[in-house]
C-alpha cells in the first residue's frame, strides 16, 4: 500500500487540465473499514493537504458521528475521492473530479482494502461509479432507496454547504437517514474481520 500510495502522490497524469496542478489527496489502509467515495479536494483542501478540511467535512463528520481523530486514523478510515486533485472552478461551482484518476487509481487502491465493510458514495460521480445501473434517477431518489444498497454502500448527497437548500427540502435525510448512517459507521468501525 506504501509504494501505491507514493506512486499516486507523483500522478501528474491531467496536469494539463489542473489549474493550480497536481496534488493528489488520499487516505488509504490495509486494514481500513470504512471508505468514503467523494468528489474532488476543494479549494481549501488543496491548500492544506488535509483531505475534507473544510466546511463539507465538518458537516461530514457530525453527519457520521466520528471526530476528526478516528476520521484521520487512516488504519480505520479511507477517503477515495472519484478525484485526487483539485479540478478547478466552473461557472457554478468546482468543476467535476477528472476522470483519469477513477480510471488510474481506483481498482489498485480497492484491491488492497479488502477489510472494507462499509463504502459511503458521495454524491453522484460516486454514486455513478458504483452503484451502475442500480442508481436512481438522480440523487435524492438514490438516497431515498438507502436500504436497498445495504450492507455493502449507503449513498448519500454531497456535505457541502451549498446545498443547505436541499437538505431543508428534505428533512427525511436528518430525521431517517442519519440515525441509521451513525449505526452503520459504528458497526464498520468496531467490527471483527472475517476472512
Ligand atoms: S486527478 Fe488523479 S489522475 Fe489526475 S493528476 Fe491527480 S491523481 Fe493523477
Amino acid at each position: 500500500m506504501d509504494a501505491l500510495l507514493a506512486e499516486i502522490r507523483n500522478c501528474r497524469a491531467c496536469t494539463a487540465h489542473l489549474p493550480l496542478g497536481p496534488r493528489p489527496i488520499v487516505q488509504a489502509s490495509a486494514p481500513a473499514r470504512l471508505l468514503l467515495i467523494g468528489q474532488a479536494p476543494s479549494m481549501t483542501v488543496h491548500t492544506t493537504g488535509v483531505p475534507w478540511n473544510d466546511k463539507s467535512g465538518e458537516q461530514l463528520r457530525r453527519w457520521l458521528g466520528i471526530d476528526r481523530e478516528v476520521f484521520y486514523d487512516a488504519t480505520r478510515v479511507a477517503l477515495m475521492p472519484m478525484g485526487f486533485c483539485y479540478p478547478g472552478r466552473g461557472i457554478s461551482g468546482d468543476l467535476p473530479p477528472r476522470r483519469e484518476c477513477a480510471e488510474l487509481w481506483h481498482a489498485s487502491l480497492l484491491a488492497q482494502m479488502k477489510q472494507v465493510e462499509l463504502t459511503l458514495l458521495i454524491g453522484q460521480y460516486a454514486q455513478r461509479q458504483f452503484l451502475g445501473a442500480t442508481r436512481k434517477a438522480g440523487v435524492t431518489e438514490t438516497v431515498e432507496a438507502f436500504a436497498e444498497y445495504a450492507p455493502r454502500f449507503m449513498p448519500l448527497p454531497h456535505p457541502s454547504p451549498r446545498n443547505t437548500g436541499w437538505f431543508k427540502q428534505h428533512p427525511w435525510f436528518e430525521r431517517d437517514v442519519l440515525p441509521v448512517l451513525r449505526e452503520r459507521v459504528r458497526q464498520a468501525l468496531t467490527s471483527t474481520f472475517v476472512p
